[in-house]
């Protein structure tokens, strides 16, 4: 049974929505407190990267389990109505992210995902300094 209004749902799309930008936040303090420095959602990229490290030829998505289809994640599930319109509409994101992705590396970027899962509280740490090793072998991939 569906017994949220019409309200209530979009509200609660809305709040889906509005935590993929507090993701992003904790990823670039971290990065700016390690010293690197970058430009944000570069329009001129396809996808519009939402870090972009130039110096280290790097490009960083901080991408939503739901809206960014992470397969096998707790967090990737159609909501119970409209069913439909949600595979549709989710593998749309999925297919341009994956073409995206490949345009910039094609470009010679190197290209990280960080999904949101891997921010909460007990995998921040791992995932953060994975992520700054990662960052640093991009500006090495360069030098091959
Ligand atoms: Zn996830």
């Amino acid at each position: 049974m569906d017994n949220h209004t019409k309200e209530v749902r979009s509200y609660n799309m809305s709040q889906i929505r509005s935590t993929n930008t507090k993701p992003e936040e904790t990823v670039r303090k971290y990065l700016f407190s390690k010293g690197f420095r970058y430009r944000k959602n570069d329009k001129h990229l396809p996808g519009k990267p939402d870090i972009v490290l130039k110096k280290y030829k790097t490009l960083i998505f901080v991408n939503g389990c739901f809206w960014h289809c992470h397969e096998g994640c707790p967090k990737y599930v159609f909501p119970k109505s409209n069913q439909e319109y949600w595979r549709e509409k989710l593998d749309r994101n999925k297919k341009r992210d994956a073409e995206n992705i490949s345009k910039l590396e094609n470009m010679g970027w190197n290209v990280i995902t960080v999904w949101e899962c891997e921010l909460k509280k007990d995998k921040l740490g791992y995932t953060l300094e994975t992520l700054a090793d990662a960052v640093r072998r991009g500006a090495n991939n360069e030098k091959r």
